[in-house]
């Protein structure tokens, strides 16, 4: 007699229900124009409509950037698209050295990787400097990708509460093996910078290696864009740069910087590299013409800096609670998730598009609307943003 037929993913199904229940059934929204400060989308009842993007990482209006795609597009006639092979097999151009050199050029480091992404980056960066025996510690709101890194080392993993570097020299005291130290530069959620300068401060008593996550920051922060490390001065105490492509640069990707013998073991070990197809070489083309655009135009990240110190003091004048941002990244605290997503449909409806942040992101009852800013919003976008935000407060009280 056969079992009695059940969906074999009942459990799924469930599992499903239950965030539906919530309200925490997630779906993309679909978007039909290419990334800029405005973008189409197509809502839930297949109407599209043009909102004025505040959700994006494209913080240097880089992703359509004309001569970005021209040079990702001309790679592609000459190279094709597919890179064949991974890395080490053949799947290295001329193009992706070239986005090495370019990357250890800017980041002013002896040499750089490239990865398919930020989130291989991490695994590579971490599993390459921590195993079995050895101690990572992180931050409490690292970003997930380094959480993952970290356990995936073997590792022993040690977590402090963010920002509370006594706490983690606590924990340096205690650790035993080779110690890796985690942190975001600019944490991705509350918009605030980590505490690089007293970190660094530790290496005086404490032996460890510190990996910097400078995701949301390459680009945008420092005389030259080299993230919070440089913009705070401690750049050279940084043992090693990650960061991704794929935000103010615009493209796709993640990197490695940092010492050659770093970055060599990490060509011959990191399993990240080994062991997936090398990102296409247009992807690498992507990255040398947003540098050179990073380099020549630093009115771009300044008028970034201006916008959201400007948006952030409106905000604060009026009374938002917008958490201890210092970035272009700004929550807009709402409380239950409810609240949050009837506030994100309310901005929709005057074109406004900042999307509801909520758990599991984010803890219970700290669902937040969470704006980025580009450099190219313009003053009248942010008032509107503003207005809007004052309108949806006093509907939902
Ligand atoms: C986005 C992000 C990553 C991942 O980068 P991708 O290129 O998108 O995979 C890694 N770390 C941090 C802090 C990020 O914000």
């Amino acid at each position: 007699m056969s079992l009695p037929q059940t969906s074999r993913f009942d459990f799924l199904a469930r599992r499903l229900d239950e965030l539906a229940d919530a309200g925490l059934l997630r779906r993309p929204l679909e978007v039909t124009s290419p990334q800029g400060p405005r973008l189409g989308v197509r809502d839930a009842d297949g109407r599209r409509l043009e909102l004025v993007n505040f959700c994006s990482n494209n913080y240097l209006n880089l992703a359509a950037d004309p001569r970005v795609t021209a040079a990702a597009a001309k790679a592609i006639e000459r190279w094709g698209f597919g890179s064949g092979a991974s890395r080490l097999i053949s799947g290295t151009t001329s193009l992706h050295r070239q986005a090495e050199a370019a990357l250890a050029e800017f980041l002013g480091t002896d040499d750089a990787i490239l990865l398919s992404t930020g989130y291989m980056t991490n695994l590579a960066a971490v599993t390459g400097l921590a195993g079995a025996g050895d101690t990572v510690i992180l931050d409490k709101l690292c970003h997930a990708s380094l959480i993952d890194a970290a356990r995936q080392s073997g590792a022993r993993v040690r977590v402090y509460p963010h920002g509370d570097v006594d706490r983690l020299d606590a924990l340096l005291a205690k650790a035993t093996g080779r110690c890796v130290v985690l942190t975001d530069s600019l944490f991705s959620m509350d918009g605030d910078f980590a505490p690089l300068a007293a970190i660094v401060a530790l290496k005086d008593r404490r032996r460890f290696t510190l990996i910097v996550d400078e995701a949301h920051a390459v680009g945008v922060f420092g005389p030259t864009g080299r993230g919070v490390g440089e913009l705070l001065g401690v750049a050279d105490a940084i043992d090693v740069t990650v960061g991704t492509c794929s935000k103010a640069l615009g493209g796709a990707g993640g990197f490695v910087a940092g010492d050659r013998v770093l970055i060599d073991a990490l060509r011959n070990t990191a399993r990240p590299f080994i062991y997936s197809t090398a990102p296409p070489a247009a992807a690498a083309a992507a990255v040398v013409a947003a540098l050179k655009i990073v380099r020549g135009e630093p009115q771009r990240r300044m008028r970034l800096v201006e916008l959201a110190a400007s948006l952030r003091e409106r905000l604060a004048d009026a009374g938002w609670d917008i958490r201890p941002s210092e970035s272009h990244i700004i929550p807009i605290a709402w409380g239950e998730a409810d609240r949050a997503v009837a506030a994100q449909r309310l901005l929709i409806a005057q074109g406004l598009l900042a999307v509801a942040i909520r758990p599991p992101t984010v803890p219970r009852g700290a669902s937040r609307l969470r704006v980025s800013l580009m450099c190219d919003h313009s003053a009248d976008d942010l008032a509107a943003l503003a207005e809007a935000l004052e309108a949806a407060r006093e509907q939902l009280g």
